[in-house]
């Protein structure tokens, strides 16, 4: 079992209380500073947790939400993206002049409700972009969405992707605004800030996949009875550790790695 994926089960399965502190004491068993951010609104409430790796003036954040809908184990959605950043506490190298901050959210599946009070009470002040990691946990191409137009960020998620080996429209995808599911870097993107979600998908299912999430009505009704992986278990009973793909979070990995290289 891989490090993401052995860090990914502290989570899976739990109840939404257990895994935000399982992030935590697991932070604090590795001796890895953290800053909490308590938040109560009318729609939920929850504890996020952010880790600075380096120093610099720049902050770059990668998001990964602790917690899951109720009645599912949350494995790909979202202990893989956990695990993955988690694993970056122990072996990433930060250029100089850089601040990797990873942001571990609550209740991004109240609409983005942790990461809308963390860039409401905290603000993005020396923020240069964002990635929030969802579903990284099944296949073998990397998509990176709702990247409306190039920017300074995109080129360099491109050049770090390509010079890790990854080959475009193959080994990594660069899409425009999904019209059906979001994650916590729309809150970012509402402030101002580049950000985009990361996801990992099959290759062999990319057209089945763009058919149903760019054509919602048509793939709702072919897809009726099952749905393309990796959204044939994405919110419900069967998302669990065992259907996670170790080579797609060590891929997640590897390309975290290179962009963060890449950014310095
Ligand atoms: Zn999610």
């Amino acid at each position: 079992m891989t490090r993401a994926l052995a860090l990914a089960g502290l989570l899976e399965g739990r109840s939404n209380a257990e895994r935000g502190a399982a992030v935590a004491r697991h932070l604090a068993s590795c001796g890895v500073p953290f800053v909490r951010h308590a938040f109560t609104a009318p729609e939920g409430r929850g504890e996020s947790f952010a880790v600075d790796l380096g120093s610099g003036d720049r902050v770059f954040v990668l998001c990964a939400h602790h917690d899951a809908v109720p009645g599912s184990p949350g494995a790909n959605d979202n202990a893989a993206a956990v695990g993955i950043l988690l694993t970056l506490t122990e072996r990433v190298a930060i250029p100089a002049g850089l601040r990797v901050r990873l942001l571990f959210t609550a209740a991004e599946e109240l609409d983005y409700l942790g990461a809308r009070a963390y860039v409401r009470d905290v603000g993005v002040a020396g923020i240069v972009g964002v990635l929030s990691l969802e579903l990284c946990g099944i296949g073998d191409s990397l998509v990176v969405w709702d990247a409306t137009e190039d920017t300074g960020v995109t080129r360099t998620i491109r050049r770090a992707l390509e010079s890790s080996g990854l080959k475009h429209d193959e080994g990594y995808h660069v899409v425009g605004r999904i019209p059906r599911f979001g994650s916590d870097h729309r809150a970012f993107t509402a402030a101002g800030v580049p950000a985009y979600g990361l996801t990992v998908v099959p290759s062999a299912n990319a057209d089945a996949l763009r058919q149903f999430i760019f054509h919602p009505m048509w793939g709702a009704l072919r897809f009726l009875v099952r749905r393309p992986a990796p959204f044939d278990t994405y919110h419900t009973p069967r998302d669990a550790l065992a259907t996670l793909e170790p080579r797609a979070l060590d891929l997640v990995g590897t390309a975290l790695a290179a962009v963060i290289a890449e950014l310095g």
